[in-house]
């Protein structure tokens, strides 16, 4: 039994019922995750990245400092992940996908404050 690594619902057993992560090509997450990622490709597509932000990456949550979320480029808040990955810090599963420590903390600030604030754009 697999669960999505997004939102750690139990996935269909037929890999062809669930859906790729577009973000690595290589992560079955479930339909409806497939979906939302769907949405927020297309919604990242639209946001201006002068800092070259990485689709997502990880951050321990404000509220419980012992549990790892993802953000998503140009998505408000956070997401929660499976168990498995919820315990591991964060630093060492952004070093995992090449984000680097001033990455996630714009990227917490987009998610945070909005993707158009100015910290994230150039010139500042
Ligand atoms: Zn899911």
């Amino acid at each position: 039994m697999s669960r999505c690594p997004r939102c750690g619902t139990v996935m269909n057993r037929s890999n062809a019922m669930n859906a790729l992560s577009r973000y690595d090509n290589s992560t079955y997450i479930c339909s409806p995750c497939g979906g939302k990622e769907c949405a927020e490709s297309m919604r990242a597509a639209k946001m201006p990245n002068p800092k070259r932000l990485p689709h997502y990456c990880y951050y321990h949550n404000y509220a419980r400092e012992k549990e790892t979320v993802m953000i998503s480029f140009g998505m408000d808040g956070y997401y929660s992940l499976d168990k498995s990955l919820r315990t591991i810090d964060y630093k060492e599963l952004n070093a995992n996908i090449g984000v680097t420590e001033e990455q996630a903390e714009l990227m917490l600030m987009g998610s945070m404050w909005g993707w158009d604030c100015p910290g994230l754009q150039e010139g500042f």
